[in-house]
């Protein structure tokens, strides 16, 4: 009866119902403190185990500071600041990233902006406003394009964004925007790489020439442009489909449902869009790219703890105790002591998770 009852002792893995969770409340406490907001346990696990990370570029890897450099106008009637005006009017009721650079530019010249009569936000492709009785469109080739302007004027690809604008169905110009990197974007990525991240993709709503302007100076393997919202999700799939976890990162500006699809959605906060912290699994609440990799070592690190606790809880003691028990080694006095070893290693182990140094928190 001793030895059955000793058994039994050894057989009921108390610690192994606090190995995860207490690992997970440490892990989330633990990046909360560094400004991750981390949904829930499972997203800890995926994040650790993906091997893709997507990013979005205009808000994400950019945005640093977008602002205006040239405005280039095509019609003698209009001058650079007239042009400015009308696309900034158009533009300042819209939360993208470069009609706040258009509204800046514009208010930085000390020009009156006003107030457009309608404005309609067109997804990934700009604004339709009417301002002055003008109908002004800003935005991409692609929205002047459906709506049925001609580009008749050839647009110098500088590595600058375009933002091209037409008034009354006509293009008459161009406001060219540069829109650097994000500090230590270049150096996040190399460490994603180095924690085991395969594919480092980007994906963007801009033009080829930009976009691969600015993947020249990231290292990314692959650069993915001129993508709708849908596009983005599409891209995301296609890794899966390759047997890839994907992460995704994003500003939530054209692509929240690409942070939704992916297996991990991370959010930047500071200047993303409202529905970017909602859809994603992790919001980040600074627009730091590093909290990016900071978030990446701490679901490691704890999916390593985990994996930790059911070798000392399972493994070691109750293997251990078991082959003691059925010896005749020890009764179920001691056991009931022993017992309690793993249960504090446990838990000690998972609160280490609070203290311990890692890289970016
Ligand atoms: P990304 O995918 O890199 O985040 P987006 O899809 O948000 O980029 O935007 C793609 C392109 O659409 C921009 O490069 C810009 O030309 C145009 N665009 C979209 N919305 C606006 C807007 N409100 N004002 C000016 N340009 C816009
Ligand atoms: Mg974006």
């Amino acid at each position: 009866v001793s030895k059955v009852v000793t058994l039994l002792i050894f057989t009921s893995p108390a610690e192994l119902g606090l190995a995860t969770p207490l690992v997970m409340i440490a892990a989330i406490a633990r990046a909360a403190r560094s400004g991750i907001l981390i949904k829930g346990g499972l997203y800890l696990e995926l994040l650790a185990k993906a091997d893709a990370v997507v990013f979005d570029k205009t808000g994400t890897l950019t945005a640093n500071k977008p602002e205006v450099v040239q405005v280039q106008s095509f019609d003698p009637t209009l001058n650079e600041d007239d042009l400015l005006r009308l696309a900034a009017a158009a533009d300042r009721r819209s939360a993208h990233p470069l009609a706040k650079a258009v509204f800046e530019g514009a208010t930085r010249r000390s020009i009156q902006v006003p107030e457009p009569q309608t404005f309609e936000q067109l997804q990934a492709r700009g604004v339709k406003a009417t301002v002055d009785g003008k109908i002004v469109l800003v935005g991409n080739p692609a929205l002047l394009l459906e709506a049925g302007v001609t580009i008749d004027q050839p647009v110098a690809e500088s590595g600058r964004t375009p933002v091209h604008v037409a008034v009354d169905g006509k293009l008459v110009g161009v406001i060219f925007i540069a829109d650097t990197l994000r500090q230590g974007a270049r150096a996040a990525i190399a460490s994603l790489k180095e924690s085991g991240v395969k594919r480092v993709v980007m994906l963007t709503g801009d033009n080829a020439a930009t976009a691969n302007a600015i993947a020249g100076e990231l290292g990314v393997d692959d650069v993915k442009a001129d993508l709708m919202p849908e596009g983005k999700v599409a891209a995301i799939s296609e890794l899966q489909k390759q047997g890839l976890k994907v992460a995704m990162v994003g500003d939530g500006v054209n692509d929240a449902p690409a942070l939704a699809s992916a297996d991990v959605g991370i959010a930047m906060g500071g200047g993303g869009a409202q529905a970017a912290l909602e859809a994603a699994d992790i919001a980040l609440m600074t627009d730091d790219l590093s909290k990016i990799v900071a978030a990446r070592s701490i679901a490691r690190r704890s999916y390593r703890t985990i994996q930790e606790n059911l070798w000392v809880g399972v493994g070691v003691v109750h293997v251990l105790g078991i082959t003691a028990a059925l010896l005749g080694w020890i009764g179920p006095i001691q056991a009931a002591f022993i017992h309690l070893g793993p249960d504090v290693l446990v838990f000690l182990n998972s609160v280490k998770l609070l203290r311990v140094k890692i890289a970016g928190t």
